[in-house]
């Protein structure tokens, strides 16, 4: 099977898909893997790297997305570039398909079997693949790192001849994988931190790092099947508004990373609650992707509002590329491995499979996801 990885074209996004260690797992499998010239260069993958780990070079991007059957990236194809897969091709990438229904449909037109990696279910023997895991991790790390640098003050406790430090008080605003990681990071810096979850069944977690987990009654909550939240009432969301904001006038540094899957993300902080603030404090929003946390704030782009920051630079885990690619490659590859079929040394594609069954999107001209073609109001 030919597999071709393109260099990434969408903006600002310096993550790549494929390691040249994942060359090596994917030549183990005995495909044939071709990689655009210079896929790695910007976190300093050599070309030759990719060529000592058994890849191709490729000089002629679109010639190759014309001749592959498994293309492997990090984004979305840009639109223009659907026309340029051939009719069966496999495309595994995140997405965004919630958001993107003119691409799906054009895929599907295609003929194209599109996989969508953010929506791989949450089961056990998927967890290796989980790309939404490996790269909310990063984005809770990098948070806290932005915020450490973004505040004029440190941190940690500190008693001094000069006199004695109080920690800096963090508060979290969810508690999935981002925000666990950014309680761990803070924590490990030596801030004092509480947070906040719509799911009541993550205090133990907060806990279990020496957090202190707030409750709000916002009345009945809870989660999905598959552990996400579920969206709040507007009612409830301006309650929590309410019962948080002196959580949020207290603290030094506040991390958003309150999602709800397949949706916008839910405004959890006003103009107001930030005005509340003390001059100097840092709010750093991580949901900017989906529609932003934080009223105010603007994508890629640091705010100050009445002395308060407010960071919102989307896409965190391309800040920290090389880790997120390590991580990405390894999803990638423990996906494919998993679905390779060792006789024909192709994809195997069993849509009969409870992973494929939720996260191929479009195979055989239409769409075929029952979750995308709900959200797109298709009967
Ligand atoms: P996510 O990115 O969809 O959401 C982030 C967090 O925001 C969630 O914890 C959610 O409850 C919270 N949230 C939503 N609305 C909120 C609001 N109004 N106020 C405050 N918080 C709000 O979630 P995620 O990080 O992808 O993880 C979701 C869950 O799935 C987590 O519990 C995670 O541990 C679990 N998980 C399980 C597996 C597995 O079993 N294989 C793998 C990964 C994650």
């Amino acid at each position: 099977m030919r597999i071709f990885v393109p260099k990434e074209v969408y903006p600002g996004e310096a993550r790549v898909a494929i390691s040249p260690g994942g060359v090596s797992k994917l030549i183990k499998l005995r495909a044939e893997v071709e990689v655009e010239k210079g896929i790695g260069a910007g976190i300093n993958w050599t070309d030759e790297d990719y060529e000592t780990a058994g890849a191709r070079l490729s000089t002629d991007r679109t010639q190759s997305l014309k001749e592959a059957e498994l293309i492997l990236r990090v984004r979305k194809p840009p639109i223009e570039e659907a026309g340029d897969l051939r009719a069966a091709a496999i495309h595994v990438s995140l997405l965004d398909p919630f958001n993107d229904e003119k691409l799906v449909r054009r895929l599907a037109e295609r003929q194209v079997t599109a996989i969508s990696m953010e929506m791989i279910p949450r089961v056990t023997v998927s967890q290796p693949m989980d790309v939404l895991s490996s790269q909310a991790n990063l984005v809770g790390y990098e948070a806290v790192i932005l915020a450490a640098a973004g505040i004029n003050r440190i941190l940690p406790m500190m008693t001094t001849a000069a006199g004695t430090i109080k920690p800096l008080r963090m508060f979290v605003i969810g508690v999935g994988v981002a925000g666990l990681q950014a309680i761990a990071t803070g924590r490990r810096l030596g801030a004092w931190v509480e947070a906040f979850d719509t799911r009541p069944v993550v205090e133990d977690q907060v806990k279990s790092l020496g957090a202190k987990f707030v409750k709000l009654d916002l009345g009945e909550t809870g989660e999905t099947a598959g552990g996400y939240a579920k969206p709040l009432t507007p009612e409830q969301l301006q309650k929590q508004r309410e019962l948080m904001a002196e959580h949020v006038a207290l603290a030094d540094i506040v991390i958003t990373a309150a999602q709800v899957f397949g949706r916008k993300a839910p405004v959890i902080i006003t103009s107001e609650m930030v005005r509340r603030m003390r001059p100097g404090s840092v709010v750093v929003d991580t949901a900017m992707e989906t529609g932003g946390n934080v009223e105010g704030g603007i994508r890629d782009q640091e705010v100050n509002l009445n002395g308060v920051k407010i960071i919102g630079f989307s896409n965190l885990a391309g800040r920290v590329a090389g880790h997120a690619s390590e991580m990405y490659s390894n999803n990638l590859c423990a996906f494919v491995q998993f679905f390779w079929n060792k006789e024909t040394k192709t994809f195997g594609l069993d849509l009969n499979h409870e992973i494929l069954k939720s996260c191929v999107v479009t195979h055989g001209g239409q769409i075929v996801n029952e979750t995308i073609k709900k959200a797109y109001g298709a009967t």
